[in-house]
């Protein structure tokens, strides 16, 4: 027997082909959190395919193989609501690589980002939440001397401008992840 994934924005859903039980895991958590539908090991990869791995459903016990293909998800991006380096949205996300905003989801000291991160040749756009907690590990003193502002402008600027600079001197893996990123031709800005 086999399934395949199911996934929205947030969340990888496995379901068991052969009785009711199901499990979903946040899609940037790492896959062995998954027990209830335990993963008990990964198939040799197959180029130009999804990954493949058997899993082992608890409730009835059964094995089966589980097809990692993540369905193309647009992510729709309304210009007017959102932030970012330049006036264009269009701009700020394509070519500074980076985009921010304050939403409902937001703690109040967050902002939600999507951010450009590198991926062998694509270029690939993931979103989350920073706050500044999330770059306390930044070398500040590199990045002003690279930006040449001074400690007081630096404390100064918006939290977007900052975690901007933060990725552009340090890369902005180091704050978003190419797992469950939205690749470039599947981003629309309304
Ligand atoms: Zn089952």
């Amino acid at each position: 027997m086999e399934t395949t994934i199911d996934t929205d924005h947030n969340t990888v859903y496995i379901h068991c082909p052969n009785c009711d039980n199901w499990e979903g895991l946040g899609i940037d958590d790492a896959r062995h959190y998954f027990h209830d539908i335990e993963i008990l090991e990964w198939l040799p990869d197959r180029e130009d395919e999804p990954e493949r791995s058997i899993n082992k459903c608890s409730a009835c016990e059964e094995e089966f193989t589980v097809i990692w293909d993540y369905p193309p998800v647009t992510l729709e991006i309304k210009e007017d609501e959102w932030e970012g380096p330049d006036a264009s949205i269009e701009i700020s996300l394509f070519e500074y690589g980076i985009i921010w905003q304050k939403n409902d989801e937001c703690e109040p000291d967050e902002l939600c980002f999507i951010a450009e991160v590198p991926f062998e040749d694509q270029r690939l756009y993931d979103s989350g939440y920073v706050s500044e907690d999330d770059f306390d590990w930044a070398d500040i003193d590199g990045i002003l001397s690279w930006n040449g502002l001074t400690k007081e402008e630096w404390d100064e600027l918006p939290l977007g401008q900052k975690v901007q600079d933060v990725c552009n001197y340090h890369g902005s893996n180091n704050l978003f992840t190419t797992y469950g990123a939205t690749p470039e031709n599947e981003i629309e800005i309304l």
